[in-house]
């Protein structure tokens, strides 16, 4: 199914935009990025699936404007009906790749067990929908916060392959050996999918910082050193971030990463201007 077997494979992912201002302003960033040809796009899904709608509206946007688009799904707080009921319009739509998560648990619900893990739910796409959906998932280069151990989330991530996922994408990281351990730890535990590197381009440093801090990201003491001299100085930052991630990517490209997916938070810049240097296709 995928375009390019042997290829790096890119994308980019968006969050579904909450007013009309944000939503015109997708359509602009999502043209500018389709220009590049990524591989697909994948739009995110809010915490307990508060954005079902909005994700929905979003993924038909990119798709009715002509771009490959994988949706992010989890149980949240739908029933399996609904699910069901999703999966089967986005199989209508002509959608035939998914992001399958247990997603973020919303602030002030306490506790995750009314959820169910990302593996539950492949299951249930697979017994819905069989073999039509490429099922990406997510996983941790440096552990997923909640979990006891780094063994026990292989573990688990090794479930989510048995269950019927296709490829990976990690979570942000800025130390490339943490990925590399990570896919070394992964073979040797029995998984053989690709494991592709997500990408968090650096343009804030206080965002950054919270958005690290609850996902487990660690952000090198160099880096939190350099970020956090530049004060409000935002173009040394840009300029600083663009320079890092740059790195990064080359090194992942060439240690052997099977694509990069880039978070784009909604903006075309700073990826273009890093796609652009690292010299990125445009097919
Ligand atoms: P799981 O793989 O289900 O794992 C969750 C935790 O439970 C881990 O600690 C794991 O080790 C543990 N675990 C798994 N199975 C079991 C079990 N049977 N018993 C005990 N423990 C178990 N969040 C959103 O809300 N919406 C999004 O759109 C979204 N997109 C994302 C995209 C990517 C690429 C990534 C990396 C993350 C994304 N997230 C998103 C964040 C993600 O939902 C959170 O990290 C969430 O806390 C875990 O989701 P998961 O699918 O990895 O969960």
């Amino acid at each position: 199914m995928d375009k390019h077997n042997n290829d790096p494979r890119f994308s980019f992912e968006f969050f579904p935009p909450r007013t009309d201002v944000g939503v015109e302003k997708l359509r602009d960033v999502h043209r500018e990025l389709a220009a590049l040809e990524p591989d697909f796009f994948s739009v995110t899904y809010g915490a307990g699936g508060s954005t079902r709608d909005g994700t929905r509206q979003t993924v038909t946007a990119v798709k009715q404007a002509g771009s490959d688009v994988a949706p992010h799904l989890s149980f949240g707080g739908s029933s399996k009906e609904d699910i069901a009921s999703l999966l089967i319009d986005y199989k209508n739509m002509g959608i035939n790749r998914l992001v399958a998560l247990r997603g973020d648990i919303p602030s002030g619900t306490g506790v995750a067990s009314q959820y169910f893990y990302a593996n539950e739910l492949i299951e249930f796409v697979r017994k819905t929908t069989g073999d039509h959906f490429h099922i990406e998932v997510a996983c941790y280069p440096e552990i997923h916060p909640q979990s006891d151990s780094y063994d026990s989330d292989l573990k688990y991530f090794k479930n989510k392959v048995n269950a019927g996922a296709d490829s990976a994408i990690t979570q942000y990281f800025y130390n490339p050996d943490a990925y590399f351990y990570f896919v070394d730890a992964c073979r040797k535990a029995g998984i053989n999918i690709p494991i592709v590197p997500g990408i968090m381009p650096i343009t804030n440093f206080t965002s950054l910082q919270r958005f690290s801090n609850n996902c487990g990201a660690e952000i090198p003491r160099w880096i939190r050193q350099r970020l956090q001299a530049y004060g409000d100085d935002s173009n040394s930052i840009r300029d600083f971030g663009i320079e890092v991630v740059q790195t990064l990517c080359e090194n992942l490209l060439a240690g052997g990463a099977p694509g990069l997916h880039f978070y784009t938070m909604n903006q075309t810049e700073p990826v273009r201007q890093i796609w652009q240097q690292l010299g990125l296709r445009t097919r």
